[in-house]
């Protein structure tokens, strides 16, 4: 594929949010180029091995449909995908299919090292593509990279951790086992109700994503014994039907700043020695693990929060918890403020009440002073507490949706993104927006 000097539109960053930004794009028929970092797509999804997809279901209705959708029926097609999980391998071939049947360009292997702005607007990017500086312009970008790094590199205003502390989300080194004797396993659990967290429920059936967490007294013990690190608090994952695998969302890296690449550094040496101790707790002491092994880890540490975009609108964490209705809502979600606590600070998971859900505005993925640049997925201009919130992957993929909708209408028209009727985005993505 030889890439063009110029595109319609140009996402950065092929995690969840940049897939669906990029097949909208170019479903709507825009000359699209996604451009990545790693050799592959998916991001937290799947160098990050996340898995499965949080809550965005009310009253049996799905809140996020179109591209999202596609993304889970080609994961089905192809058996990577059961009850709500699903497998890194399956997302990245579902992804592939999905962008080629919208024609778009990728660009993998490939980081922007500099944005080209004249005031508000953007005319380029400079790419490093094996090791050579190339310059691709377009309408409009869209910065999926989780760390907003198009408004980092650019000067638009972003903002990063809590307001008053600072202090950013823990970061969760992945992994995953194979031989998991899960009927053993789930019988020590539902003898042991009180070494595991009370939001767990006990009738487990098999033919669905079981989540287990807890082993309270295995971690105290073995961190009192100094085989644990102090920081991991519990032992959480998750299992697909008739694997005998677990997926492990456990370790509980603190203290870093997951934008620079020196706490990257230090959070890998620290993620996988957790994940080390923990393998050898579950294999020598844990009911069902007797036999089990280390499957894999992920490819990069799980990073849950690093810069937010400053846009035309901030969500907030009210606007989480009161279930904030919008006129010009291009999305919806229903999953509730989910801090992961770092030194000195509690974790918080405040469920939305059953039947509840709030809409999110176009002018939060449009970013403050810039004519042509919008923002989705985990750097959605936000508080931190309303970024805790909509970071999950189905709201990712939602909001990245909208943002190849807005872009594709303003490149068409040749217009700065805030003078595209919002109603006209709302047409495109209406089914994520009407019940
Ligand atoms: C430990 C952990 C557990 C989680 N658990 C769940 C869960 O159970 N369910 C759920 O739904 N969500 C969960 N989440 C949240 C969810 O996984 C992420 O918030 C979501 O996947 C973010 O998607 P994204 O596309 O915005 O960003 P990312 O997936 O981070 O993608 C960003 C992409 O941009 C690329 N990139 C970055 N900089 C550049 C650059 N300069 N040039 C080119 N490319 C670049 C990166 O390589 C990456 O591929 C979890 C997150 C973590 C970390």
């Amino acid at each position: 594929m030889k890439i063009e000097n110029k595109y319609d539109v140009i996402v950065v960053g092929g995690g969840i949010a940049g897939v669906s930004a990029a097949v909208r794009a170019g479903k709507e028929k825009a000359k699209t180029l996604l451009i990545e970092h790693y050799g592959f797509v998916g991001g937290m999804s799947t160098a990050g091995m996340v898995s499965p997809f949080m809550k965005h279901q009310v009253n049996g209705d799905t809140l996020v449909k179109g591209v999202f959708q596609d993304i889970e029926n080609e994961m089905r097609k192809r058996n990577g995908m059961i009850d709500n999980g699903f497998y890194a391998n399956t997302f990245r071939t579902a992804a592939y299919h999905l962008l080629s049947e919208a024609n778009c360009s990728i660009l993998f292997n490939s980081e922007i090292i500099k944005v080209n702005r004249i005031d508000n607007r953007i005319n380029s990017l400079t790419v490093l593509v094996e090791n050579q500086k190339i310059e691709i312009e377009a309408d409009v970008f869209i910065d999926t990279t989780g760390d907003a790094q198009i408004l980092y590199l650019g000067d638009f205003p972003w903002v990063k951790g809590d307001e008053t502390t600072g202090k950013l989300q823990a970061l969760t080194l992945f992994f995953r086992m194979g031989n998991i004797d899960i009927q053993k396993a789930t019988d020590y659990v539902k003898n042991h109700k009180d070494d595991f967290f009370k939001w767990m429920t006990y009738d487990f059936d098999f033919t669905k994503i079981i989540s287990i967490a807890g082993y309270f007294s295995n971690v105290k013990k073995a961190i009192e014994e100094g085989r644990l690190n102090p920081d991991v608090e519990y032992i959480f994952f998750t299992t697909l039907p008739e694997s005998g695998e677990g997926s492990f969302n456990t370790s509980n890296i603190l203290g870093m700043d997951a934008s620079t690449s020196e706490s990257l550094t230090q959070a890998e040496m620290i993620g996988r020695n957790q994940v080390y101790q923990v393998v050898q707790i579950l294999q020598n002491e844990i009911p069902g693990f007797e036999n089990s092994y280390l499957l894999e880890t992920a490819v990069q540490v799980g990073v849950r929060e690093t810069r937010r975009a400053v846009g035309d609108y901030i969500v907030t964490g009210n606007d989480i918890k009161n279930g904030s209705k919008f006129d010009d809502a291009i999305a919806r979600g229903c999953y509730g403020i989910d801090i992961h606590g770092q030194k000195d600070e509690s974790s918080r998971m405040e469920d939305l009440e059953e039947g509840q859900y709030y809409e999110i505005p176009l002018r939060s993925l449009i970013v403050k002073d810039a004519d042509n640049l919008l923002v989705a997925g985990r750097c959605i201009s936000s508080t931190r507490e309303g970024h805790s919130a909509l970071r999950i992957m189905p709201t990712s993929a939602a909001t990245g949706e909208a943002c190849g909708a807005l872009a594709a209408l303003a490149s068409k028209n040749s217009s700065i993104v805030r003078e595209i009727n919002p109603q006209e985005v709302r047409e495109i993505v209406k089914h994520n927006i009407t019940v």
